[in-house]
């Protein structure tokens, strides 16, 4: 089989979801043509019956178009998830009823039920009974990966199993199947349920070229599935999706295991907290790349285009920054599989990649400005602020505490990114607001003072004062040393902070 490929096709490769949207001959091939390399089917939606039928679609799809094309099955995993029957939506500051699959049937048809001030309340059906035994009240539910949170606040256990009460801190739409996270009850069931390894059989023996496995906490999850599938005498790709804490920590053994991973961006950002997301990122991307193993970046990378023909500038940025962690491919989910624009959200990846790509590959990154337009106003201060660097980290320094007339000083201290507070004490403050912007940089306004002694008395004052520093702790100072203070800036020292807060200098 031959590939296209020339100088406009990108490195980076695109992993699309085939959902509803494009799950058609026309469909996928538009999506191939656009760029896609592999296509995902998620076992979560759809039946196994349309699932093989996808397959076999995709497989004529690549004898015709003479290309290979990658097959990835997602195996549901432990998540639990919401029925195919939902209410349209649920409404923040309104109550609805959480009930599992057997509460749900035994219940009448109809989906409203009273609620004590007697109105009809929205019931939401689950498709498992027995994680919901463990909700309590106060415990969070969050739906669509936290886009929606629920909070139980009276739970009635019946013989069918709980009816939980929950209040709507946040609504929003619903859709068949939608993935409900509890994590303040999160039983941690293995990564491959019985059905799972039904499903993985199935798809394997259908001839899919990777499986992935959800919420994988160690290695043994893929070793064991690996051995089953092996005694069919099918050999897929096993791709570990991280999106538990327990497989970060364990990444090593899980990359070990594995013959590919995915940053499954959507749980992690719920299982986790979603501050850690972007460094999580980058350490399995550069944990995947320095073993050798193929890894995937994916969830919201162009989530506006389920709706929009273009993306967000921030998800733009976003699949560049990936890009530049050093990814393998990046994956679409909703954008393909629910979307209005399929092929151009394919399309949309390819031209950011190559985009980005060739600015990674130009050796000369910037236009370095010159030395001398930083140098010009304070011709000691470049020197100066790179000898702070440099002292400051010898002499394990918790703080630079510098006088500053102009910006000058703040601007290249602030330039050396520093990892302790640059202080930098300015009688002015107008001055001080705009070195809000500077990074690094702590601007505090003072009287106006003269001379060095003076200036390291205020300033060591007002640090302790700011619980910027401790008795005992080494600083490192930037001053002008002149009694004008509009005398370029040649002071650097090192001191110690006494007690009272004077200063050892
Ligand atoms: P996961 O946590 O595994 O990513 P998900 O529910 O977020 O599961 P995605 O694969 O991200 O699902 O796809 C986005 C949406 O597209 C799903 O929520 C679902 O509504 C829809 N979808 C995907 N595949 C199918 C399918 N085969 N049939 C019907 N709907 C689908
Ligand atoms: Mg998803
Ligand atoms: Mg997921």
């Amino acid at each position: 089989m031959s590939l296209a490929r020339g100088p406009r096709t990108a490195r980076t490769k695109v992993v699309a979801t085939v959902g509803p949207a494009c799950d058609s001959g026309e469909g996928i091939e538009a999506i191939v043509a656009a760029g896609a390399d592999v296509l995902r089917l998620n076992l979560s939606h759809g039946t196994l019956a349309t699932h093989q039928a996808t397959l076999s679609r995709i497989r004529s799809i690549e004898a015709r178009l003479d290309r290979p094309i990658g097959i990835m099955a997602d195996l549901p995993g432990p998540k639990i998830r919401l029925g195919l029957r939902v209410e349209p939506e649920v409404v923040t500051g309104a109550e609805v009823m959480l009930r599992g699959g057997r509460a749900s049937s035994a219940s009448s048809e109809s989906s409203g039920t009273a609620s004590s001030s007697g109105a009809s309340i929205a019931s939401i059906a689950i498709d498992a009974d027995d994680v919901l035994e463990a909700i309590e009240v106060g415990d969070r539910v969050l739906l669509d990966d936290g886009n929606i949170r629920l909070r139980a606040f009276e739970i009635d256990r019946t013989e069918v199993g709980p009816a939980i009460r929950c209040s709507v801190v946040v609504g929003g739409p619903l859709r068949p199947r939608m993935g409900v996270n509890l994590p303040d009850s999160d039983p941690e069931l293995p990564a491959v349920t019985p059905r799972d390894l039904e499903l993985a059989r199935a798809m394997a023996a259908g001839g899919v070229d990777y499986i992935a496995v959800s919420f994988v906490r160690d290695g043994d999850d893929l070793r064991r599935l690996r051995s089953v599938l092996e005694q069919d005498g099918v050999a897929p790709g096993l791709v570990s999706k991280i999106e538990r804490p327990a497989a970060v920590r364990g990444i090593v053994d899980v990359i070990a295991a594995s013959d590919a991973v995915l940053v499954a961006r959507g749980d992690l950002g719920v299982e986790m907290d979603i501050a850690e997301v972007p460094v999580t990122q980058k350490r399995i991307v550069a944990a995947a790349v320095a073993a050798g193993r193929p890894v995937i970046v994916a969830t919201q990378m162009l989530q506006s285009m389920i709706d929009a023909p273009t993306p967000t500038r921030a998800e733009a940025t976003d699949v560049a920054n990936a890009i530049l962690d050093g990814t393998d491919a990046l994956m679409l989910s909703g954008e393909t599989a629910i979307g209005s624009h399929p092929a151009l959200a394919v399309e949309m990846l390819g031209r950011i990649s190559r985009a980005t790509e060739a600015w990674a590959d130009e050796p000369e990154r910037v236009d370095s400005p010159e030395a001398s337009l930083v140098e010009m106003a304070d011709p000691w201060m470049p020197a100066i602020a790179a000898g702070a660097r440099r002292i400051a980290r010898e002499i394990e320094a918790v703080a630079v505490l510098a006088w500053s007339h102009d910006e000058h000083t703040a601007w290249l201290l602030s330039r050396e990114r520093f990892q302790i507070p640059i202080v930098v004490f300015t009688s002015e403050p107008r001055l001080a607001r705009r070195m809000r912007l500077l990074r690094g940089v702590r601007p505090l306004v003072v009287p106006p003072v003269s001379g060095r002694g003076a200036f390291l008395r205020v300033a060591v004052r007002e640090a302790l004062a700011a619980g910027i520093t401790v008795a005992g702790d080494a600083c490192v100072f930037v001053h002008g040393s002149g009694r004008d203070s509009d005398r370029p800036t040649d002071a650097l020292g090192v001191l110690r902070v006494e007690e009272e807060g004077s200063a050892d200098a």
